[in-house]
C-alpha cells in the first residue's frame, strides 16, 4: 500500500532506510512550491560510501533540466577543481541544500530550505562521510548556523559531531566575482592538505593495530 507505506515514513521523520528511497521520496516532494515548479527534482549523486560529500545551494536551470547537480558552468569548475586535487565526481557524493530550482535562481527562502533540510540530514546520517565540503553562504547557514561568515571561515576545518565540515567559496561566486578564484583555488589545497592528514593518520593507526611479530616468526617468514 504505497499511500500508507509514504505516512508511514513521513511519521518517522524521513527516516529512509537507504538512498535510492530517499531520492524516490524527493523525485515525488511536495513539501515546499518548489516541488510544483520545478522541471526535475535533484537529490544528489555518487557512491553511498564516499568519504567526501559536497553541499551545495540549489540546483541551477541546467540542473533542473538534467535531474544532476553541478552540471553546468559552476559544475564544470568544480569537476576541474577536484581533479586538481586528484578527485573525480565518482569519488564524492555530490548534494544541495535545496534538491529544487529556486525560479530565476533566485536565493534559498528560509522555509523552503526548513521544508528540504530533512532530506540532507538523512544523507548526511547514511552517507556519515569525513569529510564535507560546504559550498558558499547559504549552505554554510544550513550546515553550521552561528558560525563565522564565509569570508572568514572558507578554507578552515569545523569539526561537527565527528564530521569535518569545510567551507569554501561558492564555485558560481567565484565564476562571477574573479578575484575569489584564487582565494577558492586555496581552499582546494586545504582541502588536499586535510585530507592528506586524515590518510596519514589512518596509515599510522593502521600500522599501530599491526601484530608485532616475533623474531622467530620472522625467521620463518622468511625462510
Ligand atoms: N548547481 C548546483 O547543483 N548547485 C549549486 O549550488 C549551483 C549550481
Amino acid at each position: 500500500m504505497p499511500g500508507l507505506r509514504s505516512r508511514h515514513i513521513l511519521a518517522a521523520g524521513l527516516d529512509y532506510i537507504d538512498l535510492p528511497s530517499l531520492s524516490a521520496a524527493v523525485h515525488q516532494c511536495r513539501r515546499c512550491p518548489l516541488g510544483h515548479s520545478r522541471t526535475r527534482a535533484v537529490p544528489g549523486v555518487g557512491p553511498g560510501d564516499a568519504r567526501i560529500m559536497i553541499v551545495g545551494e540549489a540546483p541551477g536551470q541546467n540542473e533542473d533540466q538534467q535531474g544532476e547537480p553541478f552540471v553546468g558552468a559552476a559544475g564544470k569548475l568544480l569537476d576541474q577543481l577536484l581533479r586538481g586535487i586528484g578527485l573525480s565526481r565518482g569519488d564524492v557524493f555530490i548534494t544541495n541544500i535545496l534538491k529544487c530550482r529556486p525560479p530565476g535562481n533566485r536565493d534559498p527562502q528560509p522555509a523552503e530550505a526548513d521544508a528540504c533540510s530533512p532530506y540532507l540530514a538523512q544523507q548526511l546520517r547514511l552517507i556519515h562521510p569525513e569529510v564535507v565540503l560546504v559550498l558558499g553562504r547559504h549552505a554554510l547557514a544550513r550546515l553550521l548556523p552561528g558560525y563565522d561568515s564565509i569570508s572568514r571561515l572558507h578554507g578552515k576545518v569545523v569539526v561537527k559531531d565527528g564530521v569535518s565540515y569545510i567551507p569554501i567559496y561558492h564555485p558560481a561566486a567565484a565564476l562571477y566575482n574573479s578575484f575569489l578564484m584564487g582565494p577558492l583555488e586555496q581552499d582546494f589545497k586545504a582541502v588536499k592538505a586535510h585530507l592528506d592528514r586524515v590518510e596519514e593518520r589512518r596509515q599510522a593507526v593502521a600500522a599501530a593495530a599491526l601484530p608485532v611479530q616475533k623474531p622467530e616468526e620472522q625467521l620463518t617468514l622468511f625462510g
